[in-house]
């Protein structure tokens, strides 16, 4: 009776929930890999070495060194709302981790071929978990594997043709692919980092050892790769601190301003966000000194207590929100404003300090 199937309520099998949960956060092969790259992180990788075929949506493959998972987590790993970061609301107001949704593999195996190999430190044997079928069930075979995680997705999208639709050529998801790589290695400068398309390196980033200051040659070697050679010669160095806050790294000088807004990035406690209130105080900063229409490059990490920044506004994460917003916009634009007025009238060293 097609009345009755129509109209009755039925709760969704678990690979079509997955599939609609996936529309928030996986967009295109890029969004699959800062999920990826994000979950190394958050399992202490050192190294991560990713390799794309075809942009990624033949395969996007991420290699870490990290934690790993147990063969008894690994079927969770897959499921939906299963995490290992997050226990209780407590826990999610102070997270620190990037993640803690426990959607992302969920989200992105009902749209794609995934395959998840890992091995911990204290089992000699690695184990695979592929999630198959409509309940998304989790199959777990034995495979080698070092201490650490490989993630390989294969044909994104192949069973949502309205999705894979929306891709864009090669060329466009491959950059859309290289601007996330930028955004997590910047994120990270003492977490080595590779990236291979088609066989090719793109990008070899060594680990920076804790240590190793801002001045460091292999710090300017890495922003070298990511931002272009001439970067630092056309940035001013940048560390601001009050109590309970620090805001640190680089700012473009005027002259180097583009005319787009494309070499942006601020990190909140070393996630990439993008934010209005962190826009408008850059902003206001460079007022007097930019032409406008002109965009200014910088890369920039605040700091402070993740109880006072709230992440979870949105399933992306790009979005954060600030307790005291005010008192964040006003240490953002001071430190700026600071830094780049003492530059242009030549008294560096008397407003650095
Ligand atoms: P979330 O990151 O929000 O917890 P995910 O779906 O991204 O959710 O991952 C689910 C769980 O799988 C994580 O909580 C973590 O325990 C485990 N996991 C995923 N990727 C890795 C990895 N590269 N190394 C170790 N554990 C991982
Ligand atoms: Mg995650």
């Amino acid at each position: 009776n097609l009345d009755v199937l129509n109209h009755s309520i039925h709760v969704l099998s678990p690979r079509l929930a997955n599939q609609i949960a996936a529309g928030e956060v996986v967009e295109r092969p890029a969004s699959v890999l800062k999920e990826l790259v994000e979950n190394s992180l958050d399992a202490g990788a050192t190294q991560i070495d990713i390799e794309l075929d075809q942009a990624g949506i033949k395969r996007l493959q991420v290699r870490d060194n990290g934690r790993g998972i147990s063969e008894a987590d690994l079927p969770l790993a897959l499921a939906r709302h299963a995490t290992s970061k997050i226990t209780t609301l407590d826990d999610l107001e102070g997270v620190a981790s990037l993640g803690f949704r426990g959607e992302a593999l969920a989200s992105i195996s009902s749209v794609s071929r995934l395959e998840l190999t890992s091995a911990t430190a204290s089992k000699a044997q690695g184990w695979r978990v592929v999630a198959e079928g409509r309940e998304m069930q989790a199959r777990v075979s034995p495979a080698p594997h070092p201490q650490g995680t490989t993630l390989v997705v294969r044909d994104l999208f192949f069973n949502t043709p309205a999705r894979r639709k929306f891709l864009r050529t090669e060329r466009t998801e491959l950059n859309h692919l290289e601007e996330t790589f930028r955004r997590l290695a910047l994120s990270r400068h003492d977490v080595g980092f590779t990236l291979q398309h088609q066989d090719k390196y793109l990008y070899r980033l060594p680990a920076l050892a804790a240590s190793e200051g801002l001045d460091a040659p292999p710090l300017a070697a890495r922003l070298g790769q990511l931002l272009g050679r001439e970067f630092l010669s056309q940035s001013l160095q940048l560390d601001q601190q009050a109590s309970g806050i620090r805001l640190w790294g680089w700012v473009g000088l005027p002259v180097y301003a583009r005319a787009q807004a494309d070499r942006q990035y601020f990190f909140v406690n070393g996630r990439a966000v993008r934010d209005k209130l962190v826009a408008h105080a850059v902003r206001q900063a460079y007022k007097d000194v930019l032409y406008s229409g002109r965009h200014p490059v910088f890369v920039l990490y605040l700091e402070l207590d993740p109880r006072v920044v709230d992440v979870n506004v949105h399933p992306t994460k790009h979005e954060v929100r600030f307790r005291d917003g005010r008192w964040v916009h006003d240490f953002i634009f001071s430190s700026l404003h600071k830094r780049l007025s003492g530059a242009l009238i030549g008294q560096e060293s008397l407003s650095v300090e």
